[in-house]
């Protein structure tokens, strides 16, 4: 037997025990994932302990397959951001404290986590932020804003990035902490999107303290953190290897039966090429992640991220635009009327046109720009030369500021 067939047979042997004894159907949410979590099914590849077992990264695809056409709940779903993001960065950065403490309640979806990166003068250029942290005792006081702070009215942990040496270039200076979101001196105030909802927030920070326990990766190291988060990101947004049949295209594919099959008009032949192309273009984007999925090896996803987050982005905007012409008049409707609410998760994906095409504009800046997803691809796989980045060796203080 070869080691992928043995991890297999180990995976789904796990994976039948844990639905044997907490069905999926009468149990709730937290207490199946807390025993998923304790049985090392959360994310296989993390190190034994910590919600995994060790094993190859390919292989977290087949318990999470297995458990899904089981009906088990969806940790991803519960807390998109914790369980992407903030985990992998806890797993490669924290202390053991950290992970003992944090882990379980985040897959569990107990603790809700969101990351406070971007600020109003900073999002491509994240390096460049202007949140201060300064040390206290054994405590930071954090001051500043951050901005499109996804599910933070939901948080109660968020993965922040702080500068904590004015003195040094922009990369060199900045620390990361894991901040208690509902603290003194945090407050979370809604931002609505183009689609009425307010999935992300502003977050603004007066005086919060952080103790230095919490403090993830050295002092000054924030930027290296980041990067593990960074990393993961684009993966959790783009590199998601659904099933043949699942997905924006097969919205598409849907609005195209019900409204164009047996229509043999120019017109009609004209969007069933659209149509064609963008599944064939969607089928290889899946295909493409499927194989990174495989040959992934254990620690931070490399630039094949920036592949995914980039196709998913673009393809998803194409898409996007076919369901709402394909809808005719129809798709000038919202059909939820524009409602000004603050949802309880992130509204990827459905099959409501209208909102979905709108949803779908987002998707080439959350996550890093296309743009900044092409810089990436360029410079790190194809060797061109880099960006211009003129503040590169400036102290941070000294860089010019609007
Ligand atoms: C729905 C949504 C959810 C989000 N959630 C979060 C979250 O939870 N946490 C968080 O921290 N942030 C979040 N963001 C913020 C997101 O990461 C930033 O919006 C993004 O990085 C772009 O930053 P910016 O908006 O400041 O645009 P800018 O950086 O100001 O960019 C403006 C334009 O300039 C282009 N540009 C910038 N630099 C370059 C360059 N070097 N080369 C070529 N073109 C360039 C960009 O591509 C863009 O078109 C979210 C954003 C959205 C839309």
């Amino acid at each position: 037997m070869t080691l992928v067939q043995s991890e297999a047979e180990r995976i789904d042997g796990l994976v039948d025990e844990l639905v044997a004894e907490f069905p999926p159907a009468s149990t709730d949410a937290p207490t199946f994932l807390g025993a998923q979590f304790d049985r090392g099914l959360a994310w296989v590849h993390f190190p034994e302990g910590e919600g995994g077992l060790g094993l190859a990264p390919a292989m977290h695809q087949r318990a999470a397959s297995r458990l899904s056409e089981a009906g088990a709940p969806s940790a991803a779903m519960r807390n998109v951001i914790g369980y992407g993001m903030v985990a992998p960065t806890i797993v490669t950065h924290g202390t053991e404290e950290q992970k003992r403490r944090y882990l379980r309640p985040l897959f569990t979806g107990e603790e809700v986590w969101c990351q406070l990166f971007s600020e109003p003068g900073s999002g491509s250029d994240v390096a460049s932020l202007a949140t201060r942290a300064v040390r206290d005792g054994d405590e930071w006081v954090v001051n500043g804003q951050k901005v499109w702070t996804t599910v933070a009215h939901l948080a109660s942990r968020g993965l922040l990035l702080a500068r904590t040496n004015p003195e040094v270039p922009k990369h060199q200076g900045i620390t990361c902490l894991l901040i208690d979101m509902h603290g003194e001196g945090v407050d979370v105030r809604p931002l609505h999107q183009i689609t009425g909802e307010a999935e992300f927030n502003e977050v603004f920070f007066t005086d919060a303290r952080v103790p230095d326990a919490d403090r993830l990766g050295g002092e000054g190291e924030g930027w290296r953190v980041a990067i593990t988060t960074l990393m993961n990101e684009r993966v959790s947004i783009g590199g998601g290897v659904s099933r043949r049949g699942l997905g924006p295209i097969d919205v598409a594919l849907k609005v195209w039966r019900e409204h164009w099959a047996g229509d043999t008009s120019p017109h009609a032949m004209a969007m069933r090429d659209r149509l064609v192309r963008l599944w064939v273009a969607s089928e290889a984007t899946r295909l493409t992640n499927q194989r990174a999925s495989d040959l992934r090896r254990r620690g931070t996803p490399g630039p094949e991220g920036s592949v995914a987050k980039l196709a998913f982005a673009e393809q998803n905007k194409l898409i996007g635009e076919l369901s709402l012409d394909l809808l005719g008049a129809r798709g000038m409707l919202h059909s939820n009327t524009y409602p000004k609410v603050r949802p309880s998760g992130v509204g990827m994906g459905g099959s409501d046109v209208p909102k979905q095409f709108l949803r779908t504009r987002a998707n080439s800046i959350e996550g890093g720009t296309s743009e900044v997803m092409k810089n990436i691809l360029g410079e790190r796989v194809l060797g061109l030369p880099g960006d211009v980045r003129a503040d590169k060796d400036l102290p941070w203080k000294d860089v010019p500021r609007s």
